[in-house]
């Protein structure tokens, strides 16, 4: 049977790819060891794309560093149709409306494998569909920041389709933990936006024959770069009577940090019905923030906005802003149980890898370019008209990114 917290008293599987290259790198070999996703973005990662490994090469490996202990495998479910509806960097190869060759060709061939015997004391942890269900709440007609994209996936439905069948089909297999993305506070933690979400998740976990028993948790922060938890300023704060939730930054959201999101997000979702034992996942891959500018102490009480600009670690020229960013650092270094209602610290974007190419990039991924990865870019609706923040001269998402690696672990906190 499954137990409480798949990551209490188990290794996590390194993916021994990543690994490689981390390692190559000057300085890698300090992280090359950490456990970080396996993201099958495409029907052809479950193969193996390009000569990579698939998914029974990962499986026969984790085995292999499973030993006579316990191991997590983290996997990333990540191939809706019309993926990536408000966003052009990881639009992905299914259309809007090819629902079945999601089940068919990619949630169906995964289960298939899952449930292989040979498998079974493996404890797989499957992250479901990054930033899909909350862009149905944020993106779509009449919010000023709606794509027709997000329209779309919205009135067909097959977000909440796919997200359904996936959980309903992986998380009937014993061995499964299925946690389902929840966005992160710099998306969700306002108040029209916290409420809907929960209850979308709550629709999609019971769409096409699933049950809320499916879901074992949400993860938060996933290829995100909201900070861990803000020490030099909380929601509750004023300056010279004025709160905090009014200054630029924050800008009335009910949320500092990911930790203070991630445990309101877990008891909203268990009020409404979710298993009281939810247990949340924590994206630190790169949320560290450290290095020479990281401020020590909060900032002057001169404004609101001298006080959180003055002390926050997330140095973001926006909270929207989710490309390749300027400053981060790796996070906190994986693992188990490190806080209340929370199962774990993850590192499921695999750290190194981009999030999409700065310029155009011809391939055959779906991959589009989205100006958001553009250091010259200065926004829209989605980051309020800021700069984009992102780092210049990055590949096509998930391909490597050797000069984003390096700045990642420059400014680590935890430092290396
Ligand atoms: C990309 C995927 C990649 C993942 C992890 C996503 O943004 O679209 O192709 O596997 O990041 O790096």
């Amino acid at each position: 049977g499954r137990v409480d917290n798949p990551y209490a008293g188990a290794k996590v599987y390194v993916n021994p790819e990543w690994s490689a290259k981390a390692a190559a790198e000057p300085g890698g070999s300090r992280i090359a060891g950490q456990p970080t996703g396996v993201w099958l973005d495409r029907t052809a990662a479950i193969a193996g794309a390009n000569g990579s490994m698939g998914l029974r090469a990962h499986l026969d490996e984790a085995l292999r560093q499973k030993g006579a202990g316990e191991l997590v495998v983290q996997l990333v479910i990540y191939n809706l149709p019309g993926r990536d509806c408000a966003a052009l960097a990881s639009n992905g190869e299914l259309g809007p409306t090819e629902i079945d060759k999601y089940k068919t060709q990619y949630i169906d061939p995964i289960a298939a494998i899952l449930a292989d015997p040979k498998y079974a004391g493996l404890r797989i942890v499957n992250t479901v569909e990054i930033d899909s269900l909350p862009n149905l709440v944020t993106n779509v007609t009449p919010r000023p920041t709606a794509t027709p994209n997000c329209d779309t996936m919205k009135a067909n439905g097959n977000y909440i389709k796919g997200v359904g069948y996936a959980l309903n089909k992986l998380g009937a297999l014993p061995g499964v933990y299925n946690y389902v993305d929840a966005g992160h506070h710099g998306w969700l933690g306002w108040d029209d936006n916290f409420g809907a979400s929960a209850e979308l998740f709550k629709q999609a976990a019971t769409a096409e024959g699933s049950s809320l028993a499916k879901v074992h948790g949400f993860i938060v922060n996933t290829a995100n770069y909201s900070a861990l938890k803000e020490d030099h300023f909380t929601i509750d704060d004023s300056v010279n009577g004025t709160s905090v939730r009014q200054s630029k930054w924050v800008d009335w959201n009910r949320y500092t940090d990911e930790l203070s999101y991630a445990q309101a997000m877990r008891a909203k979702l268990v009020s409404l019905g979710f298993d009281s034992g939810l247990g949340m996942l924590i994206d630190t891959s790169r949320n560290g923030w450290g290095g020479t500018a990281r401020p020590t102490a909060p900032g002057a009480r001169t404004s609101v906005d001298t006080y959180v600009d003055g002390g926050r670690y997330d140095r973001r020229i926006h909270l929207g802003n989710w490309c390749n960013q300027s400053g981060a650092g790796l996070g906190e270094r994986p693992r188990s149980a490190p806080a209340a209602g929370i199962d774990a610290y993850v590192w499921m974007k695999p750290p190194g890898e981009s999030d999409g190419s700065s310029k155009a990039i011809p391939n055959d991924e779906g991959k589009g370019f989205d100006r958001m990865c553009d250091p010259t870019y200065t926004g829209n609706p989605r980051n309020n008209n800021n700069m984009s923040g992102a780092l210049a001269n990055a590949p096509v998402s998930g391909h490597w990114f050797s000069a984003q690696f390096q700045e990642l672990m420059k400014n680590a906190h935890p430092a290396l």
